[in-house]
């Protein structure tokens, strides 16, 4: 069994600035960083380093080629990223010294994926393989219908939340993973018990539902599992749910209990929460191995 992941490659530039700008002010910038970004790139790291084989399939333009190194640097299969014509997908990141932080979200070539794309992507894989997605490219609905047709396993991290998801058909989703802020928009429920109740309905197959720093809930409609999120010294809990998401699904699709894949993707992403910063901080499995060992 392989996995591939269709999703965004992002490169964040983050400045840091004194104090967030006004309208129409020009403030200087000393400290500029570039990192690699995207659901989509995050995600295929953290489904690669918990041991499984892992295609990425996405777009870049020219100057996102380092995205596409750094993947391959980890391990992640990169041969079916496109290179195009277009930007790549890009976040501009303003930061002032107390974390608060404003945004500008480009994004370019991960909005251009095309059916013939999904196609080509596709027919690297067969009845059996796991493919994830989030919600920051186009064709979503069309790699769900041609995946189901291939029998593939679908998992969906439905993430950013935007209005479409309320309506959206969930019911070939083998495993669908989200937080609190996107379970309740959804289901336009705010107590958790009806969110995931709500979520069950809609969904083919299970709903794995995070709650930051209260830990996270499993549910298929019949087996229900809830487990703490482990004690640590939160610094940076960007990624958290990235991190957690390859974690859980390895562990649900080699067989463990419910309770037992839920442990093992909350220490991942409470290892991943005492560092700064998103992708660079996802943890290799000997590291989760030992964490656990040790709490
Ligand atoms: P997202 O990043 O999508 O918003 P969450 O914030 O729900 O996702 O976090 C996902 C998982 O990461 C949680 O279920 C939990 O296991 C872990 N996590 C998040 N915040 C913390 C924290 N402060 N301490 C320990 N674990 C955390």
């Amino acid at each position: 069994m392989k996995a591939i992941v269709f999703g965004s490659l992002n490169i964040d530039k983050v400045y840091s600035l004194s104090h967030l700008p006004e309208k129409g002010e020009t403030l200087s910038c000393g400290r500029y960083e570039i990192h690699v970004g995207g659901k989509g790139l995050n995600q295929s790291i953290s489904l690669s380093n918990s041991g499984m084989e892992v295609y990425m399939a996405g777009q870049i333009g020219s100057d996102g080629i380092f995205l596409k190194e750094y993947l391959e640097k980890v391990g992640v299969n990169t041969s079916l990223i496109k290179v195009t014509d277009s930007f790549s997908g890009h976040a501009v990141i303003e930061v002032d010294p107390d974390g608060q932080n404003q945004m500008i979200l480009f994004p370019g070539a991960n909005r251009e994926t095309t059916p013939d794309y999904c196609d080509e992507v596709l027919e690297n894989f067969s009845k059996g393989d796991l493919i994830l997605m989030q919600y920051e490219t186009s064709q979503v609905e069309y790699m769900i219908e041609k995946a189901h047709e291939k029998g593939l396993v679908i998992a969906l991290n439905p993430s950013p939340y935007v209005d479409k998801l309320k309506d959206f058909d969930y019911s070939r989703i083998d495993y669908l993973i989200l937080n609190e802020y996107e379970g309740q928009s959804i289901t336009g429920e705010s107590d958790n018990g009806k969110v995931i109740e709500a979520l069950c309905e809609k969904v083919g197959g299970a709903v794995i539902f995070t709650l930051g720093g209260d830990g996270a809930i499993y549910s298929d409609g019949k087996v229900t599992a809830k487990v703490p999120a482990f004690k640590v010294n939160a610094v940076d809990t960007t990624g958290a749910g990235d991190t957690f998401t390859g974690y859980i699904l390895n562990s649900l699709m080699s067989g463990k209990a419910p309770e037992e894949a839920l442990r093992f993707a909350s220490a991942a992403s409470a290892i991943a929460v005492t560092k700064a910063g998103a992708a660079e901080t996802i943890p290799s499995l000997e590291q989760v191995n030992n964490f656990l060992m040790e709490n």
